[in-house]
């Protein structure tokens, strides 16, 4: 009960408004989960209160700087509509003088919405509000007229796409973390793909965005935890006897193919199943693992499914074949380069029927399912990576992110049969 009454003390030193409305026992509120460029000073525009009574009614994230993208915050208002539309504009050079001149408004007008005494203030480097009727105001990098997310809330191990339209053609860059976008661009269209892995941190990290020749826009982006499934697996006599050595030199050796970013987006569809008759999903991507009772410290990287020895095995989009050959671990395997480091491995195939430098179309038969390799029986075993790093394929097959990413740049994009 003491945490709870030293909780509302709180809440009423940080704002008056929100205090007042619950004192009344009816505290009207809109949840508001947060995009690109939702900073305190844009949700206060965008609906139309105070940035004090925005910051007050979320104590417990404003101490951290700008909300998250992918969090969701309280407004205390009661109608979820936008209130105010317009460019919210950071311009290096241009005061408040200037840009009413360069849009055309009054500059006593501008002013007044901008908490600026006149149009001669100095202006402090703060991004300045011009009502247009029609444009949610957000604080986007410099030069950039939107950005959208393929997903929100996002979790470990999947793609995170994003679109954004500029106002002229620039040079973009992006990371989320340590995690670099590949960025497509096609005049002032771009696109940021990145992926993250089953095991990547939870909680609030640096996205940001760079123009070339303009300091980096930065905001944070949660990510939320994982559901994943858990599967104990006994490894006994010769299977518990495996090389070492050579899991490892596969690896390093597979990284420097997947690791390649071709400038070319290659596939022109949705993104396929490999395969079209199989049995179930046999594991699941991020599966936590535990071998022989030890720790749950790996995880599955693709998606298997169980199917009969011989079934073919389809190529899921277009791409280049950048391997073709029978591996120590992952038995008869494919791998091929969608493009802008997006790469498909199929795996344990009995054989394969197609080789490297070949170029493959969507749903074009490239082998057949088997049990070679580290395998206890008849599967495939569909990897999907993303610049270098094992993603959810079916997280990229539910949000068709294949045709997401095309639309952003302004590419049409074969959606096939909707069943
Ligand atoms: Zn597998």
């Amino acid at each position: 009960m003491a945490m709870i009454f030293v909780h509302s003390i709180w809440i009423a030193l940080l704002s008056g408004s929100l205090s007042t409305l619950l004192a009344q026992g009816t505290s009207p509120q809109v949840i508001h989960l947060v995009e690109p460029g939702d900073t305190w000073r844009a949700l206060a525009l965008q609906y139309g209160v105070s940035e004090d009574v925005v910051r007050g009614a979320n104590p417990h994230i404003n101490s951290r700087g700008e909300p998250a993208i992918g969090t969701e915050i309280v407004l205390p208002v009661d109608d979820p509509l936008i209130e105010n539309r317009g460019l919210l504009i950071r311009s290096v050079k241009a005061g408040l003088l200037e840009l009413s001149t360069l849009h055309n408004a009054n500059p006593w007008q501008l002013a007044l919405i901008n908490d600026f005494r006149s149009p001669y203030s100095p202006h402090l480097n703060r991004p300045i509000f011009i009502p247009d009727g029609e444009t949610i105001p957000r604080e986007l990098p410099i030069g950039f007229r939107s950005l959208e997310l393929s997903a929100s809330p996002i979790l470990p191990g999947q793609v995170i796409g994003f679109r954004a339209q500029l106002n002229r053609p620039v040079s973009v860059t992006a990371t989320l973390a340590d995690v670099r976008f590949a960025v497509p661009q096609k005049e002032d269209r771009v696109i940021g793909i990145a992926g993250t892995g089953a095991f990547f941190p939870t909680g609030n990290h640096d996205f940001t965005v760079a123009v070339e020749g303009f300091p980096p826009w930065v905001q944070p982006l949660n990510i939320k935890p994982g559901i994943w499934t858990y599967e104990q697996i006994n490894l006994t006599g010769s299977a518990a006897a495996i090389d070492q050595a050579s899991i490892r030199e596969e690896w390093e050796r597979l990284s420097t193919v997947w690791s390649m970013v071709s400038p070319e987006i290659r596939w022109q569809a949705t993104f396929r199943l490999p395969i079209d008759n199989f049995l179930e999903f046999s594991s699941l991507y991020g599966a936590h693992r535990s071998y022989n009772g030890g720790p749950y410290s790996s995880y599955h990287e693709g998606l298997d499914f169980s199917a009969y020895g011989g079934t073919p095995v389809l190529a899921p989009a277009a791409g280049i074949v950048t391997l073709a050959e029978f591996l120590y671990v992952r038995g008869g395997a494919v791998i091929i380069d969608h493009g802008y480091g997006v790469f498909s491995g199929l795996y344990h195939m009995s054989e394969v029927l197609v080789q490297p430098g070949q170029r493959v179309e969507a749903g074009q038969v490239i082998g057949s399912v088997g049990s070679t390799g580290l395998s206890t029986g008849n599967h495939l075993h569909w990897d999907l990576l993303v610049g270098g790093t094992q993603v959810d394929p079916l997280t990229w097959l539910d949000r068709d992110l294949g045709c997401w990413l095309l639309e952003g740049i302004g590419t049409a994009c074969d959606q096939g049969d909707v069943s």
